[in-house]
């Protein structure tokens, strides 16, 4: 089989011809080039992917450099091993690596790393569908080399392990094997899902650092087919396996969270999927399970900012009559996500215009006034700037006050009045 027509007519000509002088620079010291991993197989498959990953026989850094240096661009060396990133003058950016081979001490470990050949390089990897390569050669530019019969579970739709160990060497691949199967509408083949049980039950993914766990979530909180993915990792126990606060999910509540994310498009929506999946766990057992994902600081105090106040903001929304400051002051307590949150929880339509208000018009809401102006006024800085501006916004939320001038009087007024208290 051979594929230079699709990479043809998926890359414009000049990366083409970028990827044809690699091939031919590598011959002409008795090296081959390759294409690698998820590009054959989304050409294969017809999918979107621009990600260009090269393996060549001999040193990848080396090679990276020499490349570079033909077209006029740079090279970033990755920590990994003999792997680098060429940024070309063009905007485009090709992942070169050095065939090799993998051992792992032990399951979950990181792998101990040596050159190898092709054959080796495609046998180290997840699945039969990513153990292909596309050959630059320009004896054979474009044909398909497939050892394991990777080809063939493509046509099929199977998602296949290439050996036995593969779940043991990196327990990272069950979560994988369940993205790929949901993405591509594909079966878990039979002895791989027996694999995958065992893996599971044998407790392997206790093995797995938080930052590579969080990160395999995360490329699968990114997917457009999220919630079947996530019913099929808590089918197989995966979720429970990492925490079992992550199990015990509100699949009501993370069915309208799409739609929600669409209204609100807070900052992080894979953040907002994880904030989805513990919503009702108590603080403690979501927090341990926020450190078996890595979450960043940053994302840890968000979800106990939320955990903490989503209850009383969804109580206070229920009440009539509420004051733009009230509607303020509940939800300003939320991170951003937390809208959606609560939108995707509570069907009520007042409570999801309150949350619309909130998220269009009143979070936006700035005084033309600050602490500067209350020092032009001649009161003296401190905590009482903070109140007073507090207030002064209250009331320009509840539309009191409108104009700057109306701000800095009411300002005035409210910070005399606390001087006077403090006198
Ligand atoms: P995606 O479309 O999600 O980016 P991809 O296959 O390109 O899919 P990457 O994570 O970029 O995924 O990996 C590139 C290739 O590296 C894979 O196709 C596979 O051959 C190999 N690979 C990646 N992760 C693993 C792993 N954990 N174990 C074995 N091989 C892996």
């Amino acid at each position: 089989m051979n594929l230079y027509g699709e990479l043809a007519a998926r890359f414009s000509p000049q990366v083409v011809r970028y990827l044809r002088e690699a091939g031919e620079l590598a011959a002409r010291s008795g090296r081959h080039c390759y294409i690698v991993g998820g590009l054959v197989r989304d050409l294969l498959l017809g999918w979107e992917n621009a990600d260009i990953d090269l393996v060549v026989s001999g040193g990848g850094i080396s090679f990276a450099e020499e490349i570079a240096a033909q077209w006029g661009g740079r090279v970033v060396v990755f920590g990994d091993f003999d792997t680098a990133k060429v940024l070309l003058p063009d905007g485009w950016s090709i992942d070169v690596a050095g065939a090799r081979r993998e051992y792992y001490p032990r399951p979950g470990a990181l792998p101990q790393v040596a050159a190898a050949d092709l054959r080796e390089d495609l046998w180290r990897r997840d699945f039969t569908i990513n153990a292909l390569a596309l050959s630059l050669g320009p004896e054979d530019l474009g044909r398909v080399i497939d050892p394991f019969g990777g080809l063939e579970d493509l046509r099929r739709g199977l998602i296949r392990v290439l050996h036995d160990q593969s779940f043991r060497d990196d327990p990272t691949r069950l979560f994988r094997a369940v993205r790929f199967g949901v993405r591509y509408g594909f079966q878990l083949e039979d002895r791989t899902c027996r694999l995958m049980s065992l893996a599971v039950e044998g407790g392997l993914i206790r093995s797995v650092s938080p930052q590579r766990l969080g990160a395999e979530i995360r490329k699968i909180l990114a997917e457009e087919q999220v919630l079947p993915m996530l019913r099929m990792l808590t089918d197989f126990g995966l979720l429970q396996a990492i925490h079992r606060a992550l199990g015990e999910m509100d699949w009501a509540l993370l069915r309208g969270l799409p739609a929600a994310l669409g209204v609100f498009d807070p900052p992080s929506h894979g953040f907002a999927y994880i904030a989805g999946i513990l919503f009702h766990q108590p603080l403690e057992a979501a927090m341990e399970a926020a450190e078996r994902l890595a979450l960043s600081g940053a994302e840890e105090r968000k979800l106990r900012d939320l955990l903490v106040n989503w209850r009383f903001a969804l109580w206070c929304l229920n009440w009539p009559n509420l004051r733009p400051s009230t509607i303020y002051h509940v939800l300003s307590a939320l991170p951003e996500e937390g809208l959606a949150l609560l939108w995707a929880y509570s069907g009520a339509p007042p409570i999801r215009e309150r949350l619309i208000a909130y998220h269009e018009r009143l979070a936006k809401v700035q005084l033309s006034i600050d602490g500067n102006d209350l020092a032009a006024l001649g009161y003296r800085p401190g905590p009482s700037f903070g109140k007073a501006l507090r207030m002064v916004l209250q009331a320009r939320l509840d539309g009191e006050v409108s104009t700057r001038q109306e701000e800095l009087s009411l300002a005035g007024r409210l910070m005399g009045q606390m001087e006077r208290e403090d006198a």
